[in-house]
């Protein structure tokens, strides 16, 4: 249910109206996309700081620089490169069409088409980025979008809502705000695409529910990205980035680094490493504004009780800077979970918050075997300047994406797919590939006028001939 005028609209009316205006309108031209594209993009410089303050207030603590640098500014970029590209991607794309036909005048190409009303579900950790980022490619490619983001940041939603309804068609775009129930609701509509950021269990749930109508889907999930610190890496500046990584958004970030992997004799070097340089950005964590707090008491609590539970197993747990857990203040210290046992929650279970594993290791191929035996991960990280170890550690592991001496550098790019791969999601966007994975491409073939089968025996009633002329294809 939206609100279009203040009249109450049923989210399956919604979709009717969006597909109605699709099919009348016909394509969007490469100016209508623009234009779309930049209502997003004006609204966002528009009302800049009224989405910062509402994130400030939904995390109960987040930097106004930082909802801005992240959400805001992590915004615009794709939508201004979509802008600024997307009549290149549209060009069809000619193909070489198959032999006789090649020679009697026939020709092919890829149109790419809008597909027509894609859902997009966000997140609530990055609530804007989350909606607005694949929305470059879904205007981009000429669809029409209705968008329910996180209820877990409603604030957000709220004014997202708003101010797309003031300045854009709902017939091009819409917010739905609400919950699960909301999500399930969207999920079970016959969309043209489905594209949701989430957990591994919300995408099963949208995939469960997209199959019913065969709606394809893209899923940007998470889960545990490791971190690889060669024997050759730098351990201080290996830290420094590490501790960079996890001082970002309270570590709720799905390309955070969970698992860092560090050869048994550089443990605790690591280790106290991490701990210092994590102090010198945030010297404390209770009332400091430069940590973002946990989203809410329930993302609170579950990563104090993995936690927990590690140091109740036997795992020593570094606590960076070294204060006492508040019990009025979510912001967190960074708590470093040194070697915890198999059993420990943490060791399988996405950590997305403020704390991380430091597990040492005998040798790289133990650390890949230990990775290619678990589900894929969405980021990978190698720290090391052994180019041939970087090399093996490449084509030995598998993750959606990799960041070589840093961390979560390469979901930056715009000129490069964003995306996981097995659980950590399906699918990808960001710039060209954005724009494909939200275009149907659709092959074209001109033929000519002439068609040779009939004179050469290939139409019913079949002879000897054709089955011999068969035979003589088969050629290796
Ligand atoms: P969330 O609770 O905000 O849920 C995400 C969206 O799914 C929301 O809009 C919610 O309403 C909807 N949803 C929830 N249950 C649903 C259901 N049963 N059916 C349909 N829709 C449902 O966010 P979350 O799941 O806690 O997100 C955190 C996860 O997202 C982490 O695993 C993180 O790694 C991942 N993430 C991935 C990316 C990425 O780009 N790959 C980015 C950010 C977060």
């Amino acid at each position: 249910m939206t609100l279009i005028n203040d009249v109450a609209v049923p989210s399956a009316d919604l979709l009717g109206r969006q597909r109605s205006a699709h099919l009348a309108a016909g394509p969007a031209s490469a100016a209508e996309r623009r234009d779309r594209i930049q209502s997003v993009i004006d609204l966002l410089v528009r009302h800049h700081e009224e989405f910062a303050a509402a994130m400030d207030a939904d995390f109960g603590g987040r930097h106004h620089g930082y909802s801005l640098m992240n959400d805001v500014v992590g915004s615009l970029g794709p939508l201004k490169h979509a802008r600024d590209n997307l009549e290149t991607w549209m060009q069809d794309d000619p193909r070489t069409p198959y032999a006789p036909y090649d020679q009697m005048g026939a020709s092919a190409y890829v149109q790419y088409q809008a597909m027509g009303s894609v859902l997009i579900l966000g997140t609530w950790n990055a609530p804007l980025f989350t909606v607005l980022s694949p929305l470059a490619g879904v205007l981009a490619a000429g669809n029409r979008a209705v968008i329910k983001p996180s209820e877990i940041t409603s604030r957000t939603a709220e004014v997202l809502q708003r101010v797309i309804s003031e300045e854009i068609d709902p017939d091009v775009v819409a917010v739905v705000t609400g919950g699960v129930d909301v999500a399930q609701e969207l999920t079970c509509l016959p969309f043209d695409h489905i594209v949701v950021t989430g957990s591994a269990a919300v995408g099963r749930a949208v995939m469960a529910n997209a199959a019913a109508n065969l709606v394809p889907v893209t899923l940007e999930l998470g889960g545990k990205s490791p971190v690889l610190v060669g024997r050759s890496a730098d351990l201080t500046a290996t830290a420094m980035k590490i501790a960079v990584a996890k001082a970002t958004n309270g570590g709720q970030i799905c390309v955070s680094p969970d698992t860092v992997h560090v050869p048994r004799e550089n443990l605790d070097a690591l280790v106290e490493a991490v701990a210092t340089a994590f102090g010198t950005l945030h010297p404390s964590a209770a009332g400091n504004a430069d940590v973002v707090s946990a989203v809410n008491d329930r993302h609170l609590d579950r990563v104090d009780a993995l936690v927990r539970d590690a140091a109740e197993r036997g795992a020593r747990v570094v606590t960076a800077p070294d204060e006492n857990l508040s019990t009025t203040d979510r912001r967190r210290p960074l708590r470093i979970v040194v070697d915890p046992p198999a059993d420990a929650a943490i060791r399988s279970e996405e950590i997305f918050g403020a704390a991380m594993i430091v597990q040492p290791y005998d040798t790289v191929d133990d650390v890949l075997a230990e990775l290619g035996a678990g589900p894929k991960p969405l980021a990978l990280y190698y720290f090391g300047d052994d180019d041939e170890e970087r090399d093996r550690v490449l084509a030995r592991s598998t993750s959606g994406g990799v960041t070589v001496n840093n961390v979560m550098m390469h979901p930056g790019m715009n000129e490069a797919p964003f995306g996981g791969v097995g659980v950590s999601g399906m699918g990808h966007y960001n710039g060209r590939e954005g724009f494909l994975q939200f275009s149907h491409a659709r092959t074209v073939f001109l033929a000519p006028d002439a068609d040779p089968r009939g004179d050469w025996g290939m139409l019913p009633p079949y002879g000897e001939h054709f089955t011999l002329a068969m035979i003589a294809q088969i050629t290796a």
